[in-house]
């Protein structure tokens, strides 16, 4: 759901290994060579040579969501699951599943549904030109395409997840008086209508209204979502979390 007849633009997005900016075509290309020139981390020792898949995804019907995944090969359906709830998804920990050449592999709560749980190594369930597909919330439903680019062998720090780019803010403007939005109506989002700035939402004329805050995320306008969140917990990029080193932590 987006403005009016989904004419947003695509943005741009953020490399986050160089911080510069490129068109969601440029992106992939860009990453291959920004990858290579990658120093190691500050005070890391030995990395592990493992395959990895660079994976891209965006929002199903919501292109102007999308982001650029560094996956290691051992890391899981579970794994992805997590990360996407974690930047983009997550509300009130609703049931999700991948749909991976029309099986279904589905979270362990919804297990009495689906044969398949998510607990499969990402280097046996993908490969490369693979497009598959996200469902997050069964009832008010995100769903999210991905598409795997490549499988190789690289020397890792972390065997976590990566997000290596991300799409900027989508260029969603108030209704009333222009300025980008902030808050959208969870009402009038079904039509692609309700945006709104902070001091515009005294304007807007649908009765029950109710507003949720306009995130960076293909889930914005859904269910709660963002509405008992900091937004600093989007942009979070858990590089921290999982070094080799802090196994033992875990
Ligand atoms: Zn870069
Ligand atoms: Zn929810
Ligand atoms: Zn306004
Ligand atoms: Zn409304």
């Amino acid at each position: 759901m987006i403005q009016d007849g989904n004419t947003i633009p695509i943005p741009k997005g953020t490399c986050l290994l160089c911080g510069k900016t490129f068109s969601k075509e440029e992106m992939a290309k860009h990453l291959d060579g920004c990858r290579g020139r990658e120093s190691p981390p500050p005070g890391k020792v030995k990395p592990r040579r493992e395959t990895v898949l660079h994976i891209i995804v965006e929002g199903a019907e919501l292109p102007q969501y999308w982001m650029h995944l560094e996956a290691p090969a051992s890391a899981t359906l579970e794994d992805l699951d997590e990360l996407l709830r974690d930047v983009w998804l997550e509300c009130c920990g609703h049931l999700s599943a991948f749909t991976i050449d029309d099986e279904t592999y589905a979270v362990e709560e919804a297990m009495e549904a689906y044969d398949k749980n998510m607990d499969l190594a990402l280097g046996q369930s993908l490969h490369p030109e693979l497009t598959f597909q996200h469902e997050y919330d069964f009832g008010t439903m995100t769903e999210l395409g991905l598409h795997v680019v490549s499988a190789r062998e690289r020397d890792i720090y972390t065997k976590d997840i990566r997000v290596l780019a991300r799409n900027e803010p989508p260029d969603i403007k108030c209704e009333e008086c222009g300025k980008p939005a902030t808050q959208v109506c969870y009402v009038c989002i079904w039509d692609g209508k309700g945006w709104v700035c902070d001091r515009c939402t005294g304007k807007h004329s649908c009765k029950d209204e109710g507003f949720l805050p306009v995130l960076n995320s293909p889930r914005t306008g859904m269910c709660g979502y963002g509405s008992e969140w900091e937004e600093d917990d989007q942009e979070e990029l858990r590089e921290e979390d999982g070094d080799f080193d802090d196994d033992e932590d875990e």
